[in-house]
């Protein structure tokens, strides 16, 4: 794959804004330089929105330094997904890693990341990889978790931010840090949403007006499931997948109520965390979304949901800080 990034200023910041590495060499140089406090990572592709500088800014509170990685990983790709059509918006990325002061972009090509070509070695996402989002994109989590364990390597970070709206890639990146005893502290942050409670994505850019219109299903869906917490699994499902099946032109690909660490059905009696998931295509565009939710008594949304949409009842709010474990 070739990548469009503009020629970089190679290393070197003298707007006062990161410092840019595309290789090895200038990630090593640059990386030495951040001294006399703990350095956290925010892996993204690119295309960066709220959603990525909400990673960022909490990054940068907890953290003496800051390092963003902006790679297009061909790996997590499928050869019939979006990978040729994804926004490429180094610029504006930029712009975005300088106002949330990030101290080093590390913005490589696939070269530089593979650089024997496609990986005979991988990580293996094991059965988890292989449900939901790995149902609909076999490999996808093995390319993911490849890429993201090379990343905790080569820029060497003591924590690792990432976004609950990837909630099944989150739960498998804590897995492979525990797994395979990487030292690095893996910290979530919830999801940020539009205001109208669409979630955040780069790939929201490929929504026409009228997309976007029916993209807003999903959102609410999970607000509507959300707002049935208290009253159990089948109220909750029965919830979403109400608001769903009024808009034909959402294909769902999945509505799921499942434990947080095993993604299995939860059963009618249980009580306690639970993940309403959803996945569904909106013309070109596939998308997810998710919330954490309370089951039984005192059920709720575990997620700041912002109070966007009167057809559905609001959501009461948690505190929206990112746990770290
Ligand atoms: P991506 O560039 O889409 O691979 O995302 C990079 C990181 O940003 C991942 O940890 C995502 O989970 C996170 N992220 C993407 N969208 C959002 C969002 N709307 N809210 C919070 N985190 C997000």
């Amino acid at each position: 794959m070739s990548d469009t990034h503009p020629t970089p200023s190679a290393v070197g910041a003298p707007s006062g804004g990161p410092v840019v590495a595309r290789t090895r060499d200038e990630l090593r140089t640059a990386r030495a330089s951040l001294t006399g406090g703990d350095v956290a990572v925010v892996m993204t592709m690119g295309a960066l929105h709220e959603g990525h500088a909400t990673l960022i800014e909490t990054a940068r509170r907890k953290a003496a330094h800051v390092v963003v990685t902006i790679f297009l990983n061909p790996l997590q790709f499928g050869p019939r997904e979006d990978l040729s059509r994804y926004p490429r918006t180094f610029d504006s990325d930029m712009e975005i890693c300088r106002k949330a002061g990030v101290d080093l972009v590390f913005a490589p090509t696939p070269d530089v990341i593979y650089q024997d070509g496609d990986p005979g070695v991988r990580v293996s996402a094991g059965p988890l990889g292989n449900v939901l989002e790995g149902q609909a994109r076999p490999g996808h989590f093995d390319g993911m978790l490849t890429v993201v364990g090379k990343l905790m390597h080569l820029t060497g970070a003591d924590s690792a931010y990432f976004g609950q709206k990837d909630a099944q890639q989150l739960l498998l990146i804590r897995r492979m840090v525990r797994d395979l005893d990487f030292p690095v502290d893996v910290v979530s942050v919830p999801t940020v949403r539009e205001p109208d409670g669409l979630a955040m994505s780069s790939r929201n850019t490929y929504l026409t007006d009228s997309d976007r219109e029916v993209a807003l299903c999903l959102s609410r869906a999970l607000r509507a499931g959300a707002s049935a917490a208290a009253e159990g699994p089948s109220a909750i499902r029965r919830a979403a997948r109400s608001v769903l099946v009024r808009e034909p032109l959402a294909l769902v690909d999945y509505l799921v109520l499942v434990h947080p660490s095993t993604l299995e059905d939860v059963p009618e009696w249980y009580r306690g965390e639970a993940l309403l998931a959803v996945a569904g295509r909106v013309g070109t565009t596939r998308l997810i979304d998710n919330v954490p939710l309370l089951v039984g008594p005192g059920g709720r949304a575990l997620e700041v949901f912002s109070d966007v949409d009167t057809a559905t009842p609001a959501i009461p709010s948690a505190t929206g800080r990112p746990d770290a474990d």
